[in-house]
């Protein structure tokens, strides 16, 4: 079966058809490193490296782009609010550019941890800027600007197929209208290209250019760099869903506005990581890094295995009982795969195997199923239960387990689980830092209930109450953090683990 994608645009599922046989050109929209990337962001991430993955798997030779953010993003996608690079440098006392190289070596360390793959190309929008301009220029030379307060804006009107990514044409969107604040625009889907001095005086980067000394707005980089790395036409595009309506909307604006021709064939997009039915987001002050599950006693490797087990276009509700499952069904795993090594004897694991390149013997059929669920637009859920039927299947003689242990390899090559790496390791310890994980999921419940409970008392300023279950968890060795972005705890046994 061909590989079968869901393309945002048409909003339907399709056979993917490369525009040079055998190759595949992807770019995903990569962080804006004002601050740490949050376990919603990392849904992202882990999604676009499936997708490079699976792809690497069923024979393709993938290049894959990514750009850092590290100028011209507001707080609002739409040009509302404050630049979020210049806001963070602010509240840190640090320069833009120690903010940017320190945020994004942050990013580049969870994703390590998480075993996701370092894109091809790996592009920072502060070192693009000349691209950024001559792109500009085509634009502009193309009739789809206007200068107005300074600063250079995009005229959706003279794009005849502005929304269409989202679905949405310009009369649909305007009965929708969000409220902007921006009086300089003609239409309030218009979008800035190009900021000089009307906006943010004391922005700390600026450049010269056709239209003034200023910088470029967000939208713009993606469009420029996706075009130097990859081309004016290439294959697949992806982001998170809350990109749909207005960023790769006006990226599309843009490329196309340029080029005059289609630009990216296939865009998919990942659904939400929620937290108590909301999105998680930066600017709620309150969201969840890779670092605080690695606190509370999680390995990276419990979280890409809970990602896995949602597909990338459901939403995902994050809850630490789902994480205590995904920490005990690796563990198992993991277990079981060290078994599975034992009855093999020594086999050559075959890593980065593809999908056709060899006779995967008795694990054959497990591999199609495998393959075929890939296939399903990346069904990782059933890919998943694929891998653990081979498992079982190779302990309990239904598979041999030399045949076994290849199809793990090659399927894990994908999942990126470093199962094989951890069996032999560790024979089934899956990690994390504190001592938390050996506390049952009615204890660490009980644990979350009374800090939500102490927050309460806080919020109505009982400080005695809260200090009251402050002392008490401290007393059965459960130490609370209470941080900007809420209350993290950590468990220190007794035995002073
Ligand atoms: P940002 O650094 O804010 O530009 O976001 C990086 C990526 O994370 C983008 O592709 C977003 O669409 C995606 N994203 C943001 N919030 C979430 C979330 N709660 N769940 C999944 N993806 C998200
Ligand atoms: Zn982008």
């Amino acid at each position: 079966m061909p590989l079968q994608l869901y393309n945002t645009m048409g909003r339907k599922t399709e056979e993917f058809r490369p525009i040079t046989p055998g190759k595949v050109s992807f770019y995903g929209c990569g962080p804006t490193v004002y601050n740490y990337a949050h376990i919603g962001n990392l849904r992202a991430y882990v999604f676009q490296d499936t997708l490079a993955r699976t792809l690497r798997f069923l024979g393709y030779k993938v290049t894959h782009v990514m750009n850092i953010t590290d100028v011209g993003h507001l707080t609002g996608d739409a040009d509302e609010g404050e630049d979020k690079m210049v806001k963070s440098a602010a509240e840190r006392g640090k320069s833009v550019l120690e903010i940017a190289d320190f945020y994004t070596k942050a990013f580049f360390n969870d994703t390590d941890r998480l075993n996701i793959r370092r894109p091809d190309i790996i592009c920072r929008a502060t070192e693009h800027i000349d691209d950024m301009i001559n792109l500009i220029k085509r634009i502009e030379a193309n009739g789809h600007t206007y200068t107005a307060g300074g600063n250079l804006y995009y005229d959706v009107t003279s794009y005849p197929d502005y929304g269409k990514l989202a679905g949405l044409n310009l009369s649909d969107l305007k009965a929708g209208a969000r409220i902007d604040v921006d009086e300089n625009k003609r239409n309030p889907f218009d979008f800035v290209l190009w900021f000089t001095k009307s906006k943010f005086e004391n922005q700390a980067l600026t450049w010269d250019s056709p239209w003034g000394r200023g910088y470029p707005g967000w939208h713009i980089e993606c469009s420029a760099m996706s075009m130097k790395y990859l081309g004016e036409h290439f294959d697949i595009h992806t982001g998170g869903i809350d990109h749909i309506t207005i960023h790769h909307t006006n990226e599309i604006a843009q490329s196309e506005g340029a080029t005059g021709k289609k630009w990216v064939n296939y865009w998919l997009h990942n659904e939400f990581l929620v937290l108590n039915k909301e999105k998680m987001s930066k600017s709620s002050g309150d969201f969840l890094t890779l670092q605080k599950l690695i606190d509370q006693g999680y390995g990276s490797g419990d979280y890409r295995f809970f990602l896995l087990g949602g597909h990338y276009r459901s939403q995902l509700a994050f809850s630490w009982q789902s994480m205590d499952s995904a920490k005990n069904a690796l563990k198992n795993l993991i277990q079981r795969t060290s078994r599975l090594l034992e009855a093999a004897g020594n086999v050559p694991s075959g890593n980065e195997d593809k999908a056709g390149s060899r006779d995967w013997g008795s694990a054959s059929a497990r591999m199609e199923n495998f393959r075929t669920a890939l296939e399903q637009d990346l069904n990782t859920p059933r890919a998943l239960s694929e891998l653990q039927a081979v498992i079982k299947e190779g302990l309990n003689g239904a598979i041999l387990p030399a045949d076994a242990v290849k199809a793990v390899a090659a399927m894990d090559g994908v999942l990126g689980l470093r199962l094989l790496e951890k069996a032999a390791e560790k024979g089934g310890d899956s990690g994390g830092s504190s001592g938390s994980a050996t506390l049952s999921v009615e204890e660490r419940q009980r644990i979350e209930d009374l800090i939500s409970k102490r927050a309460a008392a806080k919020k109505e300023k009982n400080w005695a109450e809260a200090d009251k279950i402050r002392d008490m968890l401290a007393g059965e060795g459960i130490i609370l953090e209470d941080g900007a972005s809420g209350t993290i705890w950590k468990h220190i046994p007794k035995n002073g683990v």
